[in-house]
């Protein structure tokens, strides 16, 4: 029995082969897929696609890439959605400074927000983490992270997941 916990099926990319997907993985054993939300529109599709299937379900969030286009403003767009009851996590989010580098005051902002939103409906936080190791760790002492945290893109060491 397994939970894909990121998947991103509701990307335009799946919309010739989406029902495929899902049923095969359905077929080899997936009791349950997680489609993170990456900008305010893919997490209203995120959602959407939940609703459609009993096993898809779905998190809401604005990606670290994706701020550039969006004004810390739209963030209440992502708390609306979040009380969906097919909704289960704040996401995706977090420090990408691979691709990201000159956005990085804003991801900070953006990251602190959905940091907040998670402690605020009790939902786990998925973070997505790329040559960001110690502004990530420097956020999460100084902010009160929700219990269940998932690191799905992890550029750390041992120490950081220890931590
Ligand atoms: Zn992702
Ligand atoms: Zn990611």
């Amino acid at each position: 029995m397994y939970i894909d916990t990121h998947c991103h099926l509701n990307f335009p990319d799946f919309e010739t082969d989406r029902e495929d997907v899902l049923e095969g993985a359905l077929k080899e054993g997936v009791v349950a897929i997680i489609n993170p939300g990456s900008s305010v529109e893919k997490s209203k599709s995120a959602v959407a696609l939940s609703e459609k299937y009993p096993s898809v379900y779905s998190a809401v969030g604005i990606h670290p890439l994706d701020v550039k286009d969006v004004s810390i403003s739209d963030i209440s767009e992502i708390v609306k959605l979040a009380k969906n009851k097919k909704v289960v996590a704040i996401g995706e989010t977090g420090l990408d400074f691979y691709y990201g580098k000159e956005t990085g005051e804003k991801q900070r902002e953006f990251f602190v927000a959905h940091i907040e939103i998670a402690g605020e409906l009790g939902l786990p936080l998925i973070i997505h983490q790329r040559n960001s190791r110690d502004e990530v760790i420097d956020i999460c002492e100084r902010y009160k992270l929700p219990q269940k945290v998932v690191f799905h893109c992890f550029g750390g060491d041992m120490a950081m997941a220890d931590y």
